[in-house]
């Protein structure tokens, strides 16, 4: 897995916002990947109204909502992002693109997302047939894709994430409707957990993984679930990042990711290193000591778990 990346996610202007350039401009010396223009596959998820909804406030450099800016530069940034993330799905590559994409719905922009990289991507290749398992670990819910494919069972949704937060759901009892019945899973963690907390969750999602068995694994891959991080209150650190990226190379060869959150400038290039060293089965670059939760945390989590777990078992067995 290679980073690919183009200035041209640069040109999406949001100010002093915390999804902004720096948090990009801080990787040194990325090497330009030539990415496709998205556009053709806009329609995979987006609704016409929607496209031009946002080429609209593009032009006229506006807000599509009071989170989610948009600049005369963003709609390029924006369709490239598409691009790459669908070039990252071909190589089992890792689309490092601005504007992110998971909060977007199909008929509206939301959380900082114009288009949704990871839901046209995963349902490009679901048009192709192949089943995908659309793993986000970043620290919200990304309710624009969950809402995509809340009726399917052939793409699976399973999304680690803080609760409460943004965008105010994504709780266990929401596991995709019709026949996309047990084909979502939210597994939402108490503010302040640590490591511990994080990769017990994530080795849960691991077991659903290992039964769907999925042809690709898309990642959702944000950042925002750090120690460090200005917009959540969680605390897990790059190690976790890294073997995130070992426990799926250990259960696919067919993987890819794009980025989704992660707004310390300082800890996200290092986060981002570790999670494609796990997948490329090399030594951890980045170390950090791991984090412990509190008994509280603990104890809140494991009703949670419990309750995750319980509301799936008609679909997945849990050990
Ligand atoms: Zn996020």
């Amino acid at each position: 897995m290679k980073l690919i990346y183009n200035p041209v996610f640069l040109q999406h202007d949001t100010g002093m916002h915390p999804e902004n350039a720096k948090r990009l401009e801080a990787f040194e010396d990325l090497p330009t990947t030539p990415v496709p223009d998205g556009s053709e596959w806009l329609p995979l998820v987006h609704t016409s109204h929607h496209i031009e909804k946002v080429r609209t406030a593009c032009d006229i450099h506006t807000h599509l909502d009071p989170d989610t800016i948009a600049s005369p530069g963003s709609y390029e940034a924006a369709v490239r992002a598409v691009g790459a993330t669908v070039l990252a799905s071909e190589r089992g590559d890792f689309a490092l693109v601005r504007p992110p994409g998971h909060h977007a719905y199909a008929n509206r922009s939301s959380g900082f997302c114009l288009f949704n990289n990871v839901a046209i991507a995963s349902q490009k290749l679901a048009h192709e047939g192949k089943r995908v398992f659309l793993f986000d670990f970043d620290g919200h819910l990304g309710d624009g894709t969950s809402h995509v494919f809340e009726d399917t069972d052939q793409v699976l949704y399973c999304s680690i994430h803080q609760y409460p937060a943004f965008p105010g759901h994504g709780w266990v009892n929401e596991i995709g409707t019709g026949n996309g019945r047990g084909f979502t899973m939210n597994v939402p963690l108490p503010p302040e957990s640590g490591d511990d907390v994080f990769m017990d969750a994530v080795n849960t999602c691991m077991q659903v993984l290992e039964q769907f068995k999925p042809d690709v694994v898309a990642v959702s891959a944000g950042f925002d679930a750090h120690l460090y991080d200005l917009l959540l209150q969680m605390r897990v650190t790059e190690s976790s990042f890294y073997k995130v990226g070992q426990l799926l190379r250990e259960r696919s060869t067919n993987i890819f990711a794009t980025l989704e959150g992660g707004y310390n400038v300082a800890v996200l290039s290092q986060c981002i290193y570790n999670f494609m060293a796990g997948i490329n089965g090399e030594e951890m670059p980045h170390q950090r000591q791991v984090t412990s939760s509190s008994r509280p945390v603990w104890e809140e989590y494991e009703l949670r778990i419990q309750s995750v777990m319980s509301n799936l078992k008609q679909w997945w067995k849990f050990s």
